[in-house]
């Protein structure tokens, strides 16, 4: 079954595909052998014009929607998941907080070179004692002439190595906490008192990697609160629906190349004298997929549709996380079984889909919280 968007991101899902295929598949080997991410694909990626591709036209971005951003991000899942941290980095949670409530002078200093690639950003909110229960950060920022003095740290923060400028959510209120005592707050790499103190790599490909940063008496003007002192919470909450949504397309993308391959791996492999797609054992597990995939594509599409029309979508973006998320645990774990022993292969695609997509239940809010947030809401207008 075929679930489109409007023509205009049809056309766009057609051009994403062929440069993902052309430009930036033939870099994957090289994303695997050496950890790194190379600046060609940096370069490659500002030149199609997908960097900083939501910031607006005014800064040098393409004022690209939601639903436009989700598509290439979609398309780019088919190939990496590395390729997708290029866009999180240029328009992904920071970037487009930036937008929404950055000053004129932020604007002026920051969006114009995320756009190019010329800057990178990350977003700051999970500690070693606060993950799920966001609210309970410890990281403080204290009032001092001019400005706010932050200590504390944060963990497991995407790209946090090698961001120019960290949004990192503080508490300047422990009373308030998310009801007003949470400010964001712009951190540059080289403010003294920041440091990145540890890099991570998980399961996934080891080009992602997560930064534990440090913060001692680390000290930002007042020019580096972003919106207003006390709305941090807020910021943080309405950057993660966009993000939730970005997550649900980049499963979908990745199912969909998946079963591509399983498909055709499945008409192809003969065993006791027929192709394996003549299996019923196989045929079933090719249509769980196939389903699986078109709930979560109509589910995000219709939930994409409903956020550019201005609409109040509850906690639908948690569901498409939701269960995105947990479909395309399904769907590699059917792609390894329909290849058999090629399967779990080191080298070969399937192995490391298997590997990256294990992080889609975990970051951007586990599958629990969103179970949890469902339900609160589901309450809340059944009552
Ligand atoms: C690849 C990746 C990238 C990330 N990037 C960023 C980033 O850029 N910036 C950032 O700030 N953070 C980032 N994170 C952190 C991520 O947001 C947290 O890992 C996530 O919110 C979970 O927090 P935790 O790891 O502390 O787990 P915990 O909160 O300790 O949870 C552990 C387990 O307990 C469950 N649990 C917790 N509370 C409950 C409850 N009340 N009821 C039932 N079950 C519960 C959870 O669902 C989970 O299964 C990233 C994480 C990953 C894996």
């Amino acid at each position: 079954m075929k679930i489109e968007l409007t023509p205009e991101l049809e056309e766009m899902r057609a051009q994403v595909r062929r440069f993902t295929e052309r430009e930036l598949e033939p870099l994957a080997g090289e994303i695997d052998a050496t950890g790194e991410i190379p600046q060609k694909a940096w370069d490659l990626m500002r030149d199609a014009g997908y960097l900083g591709m939501r910031l607006p036209e005014e800064y040098g971005g393409a004022s690209a929607s939601l639903s436009a951003m989700c598509l290439v991000l979609e398309e780019l899942s088919r190939s990496h998941r590395v390729f997708t941290g290029l866009i999180d980095a240029t328009s992904g949670l920071t970037p487009s907080a930036f937008v929404r409530h950055g000053s004129l002078e932020q604007r002026e200093r920051y969006v114009r070179k995320l756009a190019t690639g010329e800057m990178r950003a990350a977003f700051a909110l999970t500690e070693p004692g606060a993950g799920s229960d966001s609210a309970a950060i410890s990281t403080s920022a204290t009032r001092a002439d001019g400005g706010w003095i932050i200590n504390g740290r944060k963990h497991f923060i995407s790209s946090g190595h090698l961001a120019d400028v960290v949004m990192v959510m503080t508490v300047t209120d422990a009373q308030k906490r998310a009801r007003g005592g949470i400010t964001a707050l712009l951190v540059e790499r080289n403010t003294p008192g920041f440091s990145v103190t540890r890099v991570d790599t998980t399961i996934g490909s080891a080009a992602w990697k997560l930064a534990e940063l440090t913060f001692e008496n680390c000290f930002v003007p007042d020019s580096a609160v972003m919106g207003k002192v006390g709305e941090g919470f807020k910021i943080a909450m309405e950057s993660l629906t966009d993000g939730r949504m970005a997550v649900a397309c980049c499963c979908i993308g990745a199912a969909d190349r998946l079963l591509e391959m399983a498909t055709a791996h499945a008409q192809q492999r003969v065993t006791f004298g027929k192709p394996l797609a003549e299996r019923q054992a196989i045929q079933w597990m090719l249509a769980d997929t196939a389903v699986d995939i078109a709930t979560a594509r109509a589910l995000a599409y219709e939930t994409l549709r409903q956020i550019e029309a201005g609409k109040n979508i509850g906690s639908a973006a948690s569901m498409c996380k939701l269960y995105s998320s947990e479909m395309i645990g399904r769907v590699t774990d059917r792609a390894i079984q329909i290849f058999g022993g090629q399967g779990l292969i080191r080298g070969f695609p399937i192995e490391r889909f298997y590997r990256d997509v294990r992080h889609y239940r975990i970051g951007e809010g586990t599958s629990e919280v969103h179970r949890m947030l469902i339900a609160r809401d589901l309450l809340q207008t059944r009552c």
